[in-house]
């Protein structure tokens, strides 16, 4: 079994940027990464230092890979379905039924957003069609928006967005029943409500055209935000470990190192308890790698 001074679960954007960090003390890292987290999905970033004009997260993704392996780190696709403790060390199972061992571990393994499988969505993520009004709600600023969602999910993200633009519009498209609270709510921010299923999705490439309804109704809609609730937190390891959680599912870690409650297994990004960013995401990768690096030495 090959062994490693640090694992890093998940090579999104905190565990490339803690790759990049733990490379340069040159400790023998692994990055073992299924691709396919919120950073495969998302087009273009717009709220990055040095990025004005945004940058998408396959293309952050491929930077922070070759960044990494120059400075000697390995890369793995697969998944990680096992881990456990063997004395001081974790032994990590693949789904190919690969096993590793290592020092330390880092869980950098991201949340998963609940998106409608209209395959004309993806290549608006980012774009034209959103999940985050902290990242993109300036992208809509004085624009038309049509939230689709579910019940109170996303009804509240119909009335968030009304700090940026008037014209909100709401297809409820999961049937959730709205509180009569945010009904008037909306209502007072002349937010229409419709309570339909989509059964269409038009785009061309990656700008948004137009929803269809049922029943035929078609809806306008070249700016759109997603808001179903139920994002999946890709906790599963932490908790085979005896890591603690949230009641959310998010992994606790503490403030300044970064580590979780359980000796040597660090956790950091959406899976870790934040807002959700791709610089804090960041920024908790190299707090991490930091840490990690302070740990081996005292070996
Ligand atoms: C549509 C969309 C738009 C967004 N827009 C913005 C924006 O404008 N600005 C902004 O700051 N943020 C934005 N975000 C959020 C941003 O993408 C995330 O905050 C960021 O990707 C978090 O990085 P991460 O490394 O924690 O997770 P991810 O980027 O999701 O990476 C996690 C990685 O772990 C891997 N993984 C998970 N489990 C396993 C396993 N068991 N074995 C192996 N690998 C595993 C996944 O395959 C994935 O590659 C957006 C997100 C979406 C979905």
């Amino acid at each position: 079994m090959k062994t490693y001074d640090c694992i890093i679960v998940g090579g999104g954007i905190a565990g490339l940027q803690a790759a990049i960090q733990l490379g340069r003390y040159q400790h023998k890292v692994l990055v073992i990464d299924s691709n396919d987290g919120r950073s495969t999905l998302c087009r273009s970033y717009h709220n990055i230092l040095g990025y004005p004009i945004g940058i998408s997260g396959e293309e952050l993704r491929t930077i922070g890979r070759e960044q990494a392996s120059c400075l000697g780190v390995s890369f793995l696709q697969d998944t990680v379905i096992k881990a456990e403790k063997q004395n001081a060390d974790f032994i990590l199972s693949t789904v190919s039924h690969v096993q590793f061992l290592a020092k330390r571990l880092l869980l950098a393994t991201g949340i998963m957003d609940t998106i409608p499988p209209f395959p004309a969505l993806f290549p608006c993520l980012g774009i034209s069609v959103y999940v985050c009004p902290d990242c993109d709600g300036y992208e809509v600023k004085d624009r038309r928006t049509v939230v689709i969602g579910n019940g109170n999910v996303g009804a509240n993200m119909a009335l968030t967005l009304t700090y940026w633009t008037k014209e909100v519009l709401y297809i409820n498209h999961g049937g959730d029943q709205v509180d009569e609270e945010l009904e008037q709510k909306m209502k007072a921010k002349k937010i229409p409500h419709i309570n339909k299923r989509i059964t269409t999705v038009n785009a061309e490439g990656e700008k948004l055209k137009s929803y269809v309804l049922e029943g035929e109704m078609e809806v306008k809609a070249e700016h759109s935000f997603i808001a179903f609730g139920k994002n999946k937190v890709k906790s599963d390891l932490a908790a085979q470990l005896g890591v603690k959680l949230l009641d959310n599912q998010h992994i606790v870690v503490d403030g300044r190192t970064k580590m979780t409650n359980i000796e040597n297994v660090w956790a950091a990004g959406d899976v870790a308890a934040h807002s959700e960013q791709v610089t804090i995401a960041m920024g908790e990768g190299s707090q991490a790698a930091i840490w990690v690096h302070k740990s081996l030495l005292q070996n």
